[in-house]
């Protein structure tokens, strides 16, 4: 059974990630290993088209295609376009059989299956949600998807995966070392009932898949892309020590990145990671004012203690990124001049994204979805949320940001994009960052 897994174009922004996704190369693998004939297109990675890729699958004559949502930018239109292809390829019986997994194709369930109901089915390691009509034979690999578990003792990890994946000499292998995450916070898929508790993968099976990695693929940098590599302080220790005497004993030196809270991290856990390869950190920190944080995010960070940490990551190197919300429905114009104000002195160059595309994307029946619902400032779209600012002079200040994006030099970036120019798109996108930091700071008199 021959069968197209796809992972969906993200963004303009994006002309080719270095990273094959990490779902997307775990669930081929367990695929594979069930017998069958793996087709891969991540998009992201090799910076082609989704559309494209579904039309590619029908050309091939494929039994199945598999499409991974596990990405809040699968949202709104992104989703709309591929659900409507789907929808188009099974009625023209192009292809008989897609799936729609992973968390985003979960949350939006119920609108999916009432706009297009012969569209794809919908499954996830969950169950099936939705099998349309017509979609019986199709069952077995709907089945497969919900059995592929990393936490089963016959998952084998990306052992399954082969050089089919041709891998380009500066691509990093992504994996995934636990599931979930341990901080609730109110927007997040994880709070609508889908990401249970955080779970860690066993060592061994993480060692065996970098092993398995850089015989197969060579030396390189490895991602892991799970929200937290660590879970918690009091597993962190022993799970770090774990993890390093397994690279330890791998006998290579690799470079590695994780994504995880400070709350996990302490200044020892960073000197023992950094000796073995440990070179970047993307912290999921939300906001830099504590009354957000608590009402609006229900998320806990403890600042004194994210100093410490970036201290002792910039001494020794390692670069820390945080992930960051400035825009929500609550803020006044006093605490977005605080958190510009205290963006600056923590370090702007530390929140990757343009500030403009900063702000709260609702995901269904979330903690911040009722919220918003409850204030009367949530709006519905097809596959998206919406909502309105309190303050009406937050908005107006917002409104500016994107009118003054609009009017800059919009040439300049889209050639840059166009011209699929990492290094320029680079250059513009670090000074629309600069100028747009200067246009807050001067209109909220900094
Ligand atoms: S820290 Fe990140 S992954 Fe964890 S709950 Fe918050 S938003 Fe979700």
């Amino acid at each position: 059974m021959k069968v197209m897994v796809i992972t969906p174009r993200l963004g303009r922004f994006t002309p080719r990630t270095v990273k094959f996704n990490a779902h997307t190369s775990y669930l081929c693998s367990f695929l594979a290993s069930k017998g069958l004939d793996v087709i891969v297109r991540d998009c992201n990675w090799k910076g082609s088209d989704t559309i494209l890729a579904l039309n590619e699958a029908a050309a091939l004559n494929v039994d199945g295609v598999v499409i991974v949502c596990n990405n809040t930018l699968v949202y709104g239109k992104r989703l709309k376009r591929i659900v409507d292809t789907c929808s188009e390829l099974r009625q023209g019986r192009k292809v008989s059989t897609i799936w729609l997994t992973g968390y985003m194709a979960t949350s939006f369930a119920s609108e999916i299956i009432e706009y297009s109901p012969e569209a794809a089915g919908i499954c996830d390691a969950d169950g099936i949600r939705w099998i349309p009509n017509g979609m019986d034979q199709g069952r077995k690999i709907g089945e497969l998807i919900v059995q592929h578990s990393l936490f089963n003792d016959d998952h084998p990890g990306i052992t399954g995966l082969d050089m089919s994946i041709e891998f380009e000499p500066e691509d990093r292998l992504s994996l995934l070392s636990s599931r979930s995450c341990n901080s609730k916070c109110s927007f997040c898929a994880y709070n609508n009932g889908q990401g249970v508790r955080w779970k860690p993968r066993s060592m061994s099976a993480v060692i065996r898949d970098i092993e398995f990695g850089l015989n197969l693929f060579g030396d390189r940098v490895i991602t892991f892309s799970d929200n937290d590599f660590l879970g918690n302080r009091r597993i962190a220790e022993e799970r770090i020590e774990e993890f390093c005497k397994g690279i330890k004993g791998l006998g290579v030196p690799i470079n590695y990145s994780i994504n995880t809270r400070a709350e996990c991290l302490t200044p020892a856990a960073l000197r023992r990671m950094s000796e073995t390869g440990l070179t970047n950190i993307t912290v999921g920190l939300e906001s830099l004012h504590q009354k957000t944080l608590s009402n609006v995010y229900h998320k806990k960070v403890n600042y004194r203690h994210l100093l410490t940490i970036l201290d002792e990551a910039d001494r020794l190197g390692i670069t820390i990124l945080l992930s960051y919300i400035l825009w929500q429905p609550f803020l006044t114009v006093e605490q977005l001049r605080f958190e510009v104000e205290q963006l600056i002195r923590i370090g702007r160059w530390r929140v990757p994204q343009l500030l403009v595309n900063s702000f709260v994307k609702v995901v269904p029946s979330t903690p911040m979805e009722r919220q918003l619902e409850e204030k009367g400032i949530l709006t519905y779209g097809l596959f998206q949320r919406g909502w309105h600012f309190i303050n009406k002079d937050v908005e107006r200040i917002y409104e500016d940001l994107n009118q003054w994006h609009i009017n800059q030099k919009r040439d300049e970036l889209e050639n840059a994009i166009s011209n699929r120019d990492t290094s320029s798109l680079t250059d513009v996108l670090a000074t629309r960052k600069i100028e747009e930091l200067a246009f807050l700071v001067d209109r909220l008199n900094i």
